[in-house]
């Protein structure tokens, strides 16, 4: 008999976007008049054409992978040097990080879900709340929670609360924790932590011998120059965190797939027996035989994203997306609904109207404006009374969504 991992079982039914696409078929065949109007804010994916820089270093892996003399088979698991040393150079100069602490991978969703094979039962886990919901499910089925109750919270994770009130970045606990989830800028809250507030998880994390797993997916969109782009701005980080990055949403890799993560060569955990070990060496380990590299082509491409056409492209995608964030607070704001985010981030976080739920606004979005948002509680029960407003879409999309929320909310 096999039995099976009844840690899945857990796992509440509904996975947020799941949920979403549901509400949208349903109303789009009660509705078939109006299904074309649907214009798509909720899920967090990149629109717009991959840089061009890309697009030719993508064609000419693939004519190296058509000639015998410059095939490529497998490459090294933890990426090309090429591209591990240009993430160094451009991502990470004069932060002391070495190529050799760089993991290229196919995506940081399976960076952040996978990064768990490596850390050992009964840590306490932190956890922001709203939150990517990868980080809670992959504890869910690594059986690192308990059962979730009535909210959809889960016994045994230390739930971080971020609201108005703290800005929406989450304050050191009280309690020790061993693995703590940041991601700055913010999904879904648009909010970004300021360099003290990064400095203050930094020290936490070191007098508590805990890891902070840092999320920085969404780096390339902070504009603030005071505003820490990588966790490894903080002094002392290198002792006491990991840092996932991505080319999803700055070169609009989502449907090409490449990321990475940093982990230093001083970073160490427990063996639970007063010896430390390597985290660097267990990831080293773990990727290399659970993985076999992400494809040439790709990573040819990766690269390109740092070369100056590369680089200058990148700008003006990250320009595009921020003038849609700009646009959408502007009109969230004329409404008079609170708004947050949208300013070092491309999601526009925004208070429901007096007396509506997360799903209700939702509800009446779609129903009444045609325009699909992601309700707040879908991130975390402190996400209720919010919804967030993706700016990755075409400037008219955008244009469009800003008449029509303007419309419903006056009327
Ligand atoms: C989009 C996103 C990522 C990137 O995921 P990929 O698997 O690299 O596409 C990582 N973290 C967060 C919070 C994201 O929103």
């Amino acid at each position: 008999m096999a039995t099976i991992n009844t840690n899945f079982l857990k796992l509440k039914a509904g996975y947020l976007f799941p949920e979403i696409a549901r509400r949208v078929k349903a109303y789009s065949d009660a509705h078939p008049g109006a299904a074309p109007r649907i214009i798509r804010c909720g899920i967090g994916d990149v629109t717009e054409a991959l840089p061009q820089a890309v697009v030719e270093a993508m064609h000419e892996g693939v004519d190296e992978m058509a000639c015998r003399n410059t095939f490529k088979g497998y490459g090294p698991e933890q990426g090309y040097e090429f591209l591990r040393q240009a993430i160094v150079d451009h991502q990470f100069a004069d932060l002391g990080i070495a190529a050799d602490e760089v993991f290229v991978s196919d995506g940081s969703k399976c960076d952040t879900g996978n990064i768990l094979d490596i850390f050992g039962k009964g840590n306490v886990i932190a956890i922001t709340d709203p939150v990517y919901p990868v980080y809670v499910d992959t504890n869910v089925m690594a059986g690192n929670t308990g059962e979730a109750d009535a909210n959809g919270a889960y016994g045994g994770l230390l739930y971080l609360p971020c609201t108005a009130a703290n800005g929406f970045v989450a304050e050191v606990p009280h309690q020790r924790a061993d693995l703590i989830y940041l991601c700055f800028p913010n999904n879904p809250t648009g909010a970004v932590a300021t360099r003290a507030q990064l400095e203050a998880w930094v020290a936490y994390a070191r007098a508590n011998d805990s890891i902070i797993l840092f999320d920085a997916a969404y780096e390339a969109f902070v504009r603030d120059p005071a505003v820490p782009r990588s966790i490894f701005e903080i002094e002392g980080a290198r002792e006491c965190a990991i840092e996932f990055r991505s080319f999803s949403k700055n070169g609009g890799f989502t449907g090409v797939r490449c990321a990475y993560v940093v982990i230093p060569k001083s970073l160490t955990g427990s063996d639970g027996q007063g010896g430390r070990v390597s985290l660097h060496q267990l990831w080293s380990r773990r990727h290399s035989t659970k993985f076999n590299g992400a494809s040439y082509p790709v990573q040819k491409a990766a690269a390109a994203v740092f070369s100056p056409e590369g680089k200058a492209q990148v700008a003006a995608l990250v320009e595009h997306y921020m003038g849609n964030a700009k646009l959408l607070r502007e009109a969230v704001a004329a409404v008079g609904l609170p708004v947050f985010g949208g300013v070092n981030a491309p999601y526009v976080w925004v208070g429901c109207p007096a007396g509506l739920s997360s799903w209700d606004m939702f509800d009446k979005m779609l129903q009444e404006a045609q325009v699909v948002i992601t309700p707040g509680s879908g991130f975390g029960s402190a996400g209720e009374g919010y919804f967030r407003i993706s700016a990755f879409n075409s400037r008219a999309n955008v244009e469009e969504v800003c008449r029509r929320l303007t419309a419903l909310v006056s009327a």
